[in-house]
């Protein structure tokens, strides 16, 4: 194949606007996806990435997804290297112009520190972040919270977790290269997901693809009662997020405080009548 058949094949997926398709993670951590007939290698954002360095790496993927740059307007130059394991490759290169924030010279640099001090963090360090990164995530994706009052539920959600992980048939492959970030899963389901992965199976639920079946989908992951309706349900231990739903009786339940209501010591009762 020359370099004109493979941009005629690119420009092909582009112009039928095929659906970019996340496939796996690398070994190395970069995603694999595929496009019509093209597949491209391109790398992962990183657990813990800065917001600006996020943003960089989004707008270099998706440009190279859609053949130009939303930011700088650059669009897609292929370069034939060669065949990666009898496959035909093609380095998809965007000249990004220097004040994008795709451009290797604002994100390199910033690529470069981002893992210098990841190297110089301890994991104890990482995976505390990871933990504060969880609950300010969950805590603005969910602004209307309810605590879980009651000792029995808590002691349930801790069981609850337990068994998640030991059923575990698995997890993404982003969590697999790096285990320092938020894990998620639907209770009922056995493989958990990053954020992104969580996000990509929340589009394929509206699909209509549901990795769990609609009976399982109505019943109370508390009592296991199959009702009408369940109210949303999300607990966070550290880093792991559970998803699911729990009937009326039993989020209310899960509210009520099972602690004795604090009687008044005798001297503030005293203090009180003078
Ligand atoms: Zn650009
Ligand atoms: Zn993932
Ligand atoms: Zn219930």
């Amino acid at each position: 194949m020359g370099m004109s058949e493979l941009k005629a094949a690119l420009a092909d997926a582009y112009a039928n606007s095929a659906e970019p398709k996340f496939l796996s993670v690398a070994e190395n951590g970069d995603e694999l996806w595929s496009m019509g007939s093209a597949m491209f290698v391109l790398p992962a954002v990183p657990a813990g990435a800065p917001p600006e360095m996020e943003y960089a790496l989004r707008v270099r993927r998706a440009a190279v997804l859609s053949g130009t740059c939303d930011e700088c307007n650059a669009s897609l130059n292929a370069d034939p290297f060669g065949r990666l394991e009898g496959v035909e490759a093609v380095a998809a290169i965007i000249p990004h112009r220097r004040n994008c924030p795709a451009s290797d010279e604002n994100l390199l640099p910033q690529l470069q520190r981002f893992r210098e001090h990841r190297k110089s963090t301890s994991t104890e360090d990482i995976f505390a972040a990871a933990s504060r990164a969880t609950r300010l995530s969950v805590e603005a994706k969910t602004p209307l919270r309810r605590m879980i009052r009651n000792r029995k539920f808590e002691s349930w959600v801790r069981r609850l977790l337990d068994q998640k992980l030991a059923e575990s048939t698995g997890e993404c492959g982003h969590l697999h290269v790096d285990p320092a970030q938020t894990w998620n899963i639907l209770l009922g389901d056995t493989e958990w997901k990053c954020d992104q992965c969580w996000e990509y199976q929340g589009l394929e639920i509206i699909r209509g693809n549901s990795p769990i079946s609609t009976q399982e989908d109505f019943t109370c992951d508390h009592c296991r009662t199959v009702k009408d309706e369940l109210e949303p349900l999300i607990l966070r231990v550290g880093t792991f997020v559970l998803h699911g739903g729990l009937c009326r009786t039993c989020s209310k339940r899960s509210m009520e405080t099972t602690e004795k209501p604090r009687r008044k010591k005798n001297g503030a009762k005293r203090r009180g009548r003078r």
